[in-house]
């Protein structure tokens, strides 16, 4: 069976143009036309020599997504449906900001954390995606809309840190200069709070942006909207973020998803400044999206604001995030597969 050359990185390739007779750069310069140069043909990779090519498309495939289905918002955001091709279905989000383009990629189809209030609880889990298919998501949509993304989130369907072997590959291939060439401090990953995998995270020496789903200083409360806080509590949580920040010298992000008179009173608030107290970080605070699986309520703006500036009074830096996409459902938590059975 053909293998997808994107679930290789650079240093795997390496290794296996050796063991088929070829030379190390060989696989540099293939490396480049399929991330660099986004090529989808190996026989348009034109400074390989015509047997190299033969025998690449003999070993190899390159995956290419198709897309099912796609929606613009109002916002200027885009959600795409991809068909990874096994029958699975994707979504994928992008967005723009002022400083470039930014896509939200899924780690997972399906997700077995089972949050409360997002869109993914209820549905079967149904595989890891192989890092190919993670960076195929970014690519794809470069070749569709013809422009350079410089941010990625790991924030679609799926928990990043549960999927932990390929997501690192994936980002290996896409921070790599002879690739896609995405610095890490433009790549976040959204956890959770698989804390065993946060500290293996911060052993890795890639500087990528950590982003913690807190959404409750308290661990009861977080339990019943988390079940993996009954696994790793906030203590244990904490105490392994203060080692990110300390390993790799980068501000921590705290998700905190604010619903009505769940989690969005100032209680709640002078118990989260208690919490972050003194660490590097930051807390973006999220109204919730109503998704119908869930009977969460949205805050209202007051009270949104009234916490975001209880937490900045406090010294705690805190901004409220623009919800990008929701009348698309591609705003965080929206992302689910309604489109296929
Ligand atoms: N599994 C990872 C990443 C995917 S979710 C994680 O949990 O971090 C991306 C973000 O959207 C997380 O912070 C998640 O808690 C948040 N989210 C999920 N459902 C939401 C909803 N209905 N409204 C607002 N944010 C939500």
């Amino acid at each position: 069976m053909r293998e997808n050359i994107k679930d290789y990185n650079l240093e795997e390739l390496k290794e296996k143009f050796i063991e088929i007779g070829e030379k190390k750069y060989r696989a540099e310069q293939t490396f480049k036309w399929l991330y660099k140069e986004n090529i989808i043909d190996f026989n348009d990779m034109t400074n390989l020599s015509l047997d190299l090519r033969n025998k690449l498309n003999e070993l190899f495939y390159i995956p290419i997504f198709n897309i099912i289905k796609k929606q613009e918002s109002k916002d200027g955001t885009k959600k795409y449906l991809f068909d990874v091709g096994d029958g699975n279905a994707i979504e994928t989000v992008l967005m723009k900001y002022k400083y470039g383009y930014s896509i939200c990629v899924s780690s997972q189809i399906g997700c077995k954390m089972g949050c409360k209030f997002c869109a993914s609880t209820g549905i079967a889990f149904v595989r890891n995606l192989t890092a190919g298919e993670i960076v195929e998501q970014l690519q794809a949509v470069e070749r569709e809309e013809n422009i350079r993304i410089s941010n990625i989130v790991f924030m679609g369907i799926g928990e990043p840190l549960d999927n932990y072997d390929n997501v690192i590959k994936a980002i290996r291939i896409i921070n790599n200069d002879n690739g896609i060439a995405i610095g890490a401090r433009h790549i976040s990953i959204s956890t959770s709070g698989i804390v065993p995998k946060i500290y293996k995270l911060a052993d890795e020496k890639i500087q990528c942006t950590l982003s913690i789903s807190l959404h409750s200083p308290v661990d009861e409360k977080r339990s019943e909207l988390m079940p993996i806080n009954k696994v790793y509590n906030i203590e244990e949580l904490i105490k392994a973020c203060k080692y990110y920040i300390e390993k790799t010298n980068r501000r921590v992000s705290f998700e905190y998803a604010l619903a009505k008179e769940r989690n969005d009173n100032l209680d709640d608030a002078k118990k989260l400044v208690r919490l972050l107290k003194g660490m590097n970080c930051h807390v973006n605070l999220i109204p919730i999206n109503e998704v119908n699986n869930s009977d969460f309520r949205k805050s209202t703006n007051e009270n949104i604001i009234r916490f975001r500036d209880y937490l900045n009074s406090k010294g705690i830096v805190a901004t409220i995030r623009r919800e990008l996409g929701s009348d698309i459902d591609a705003a965080c938590g929206q992302l689910r597969r309604k489109n296929l059975n």
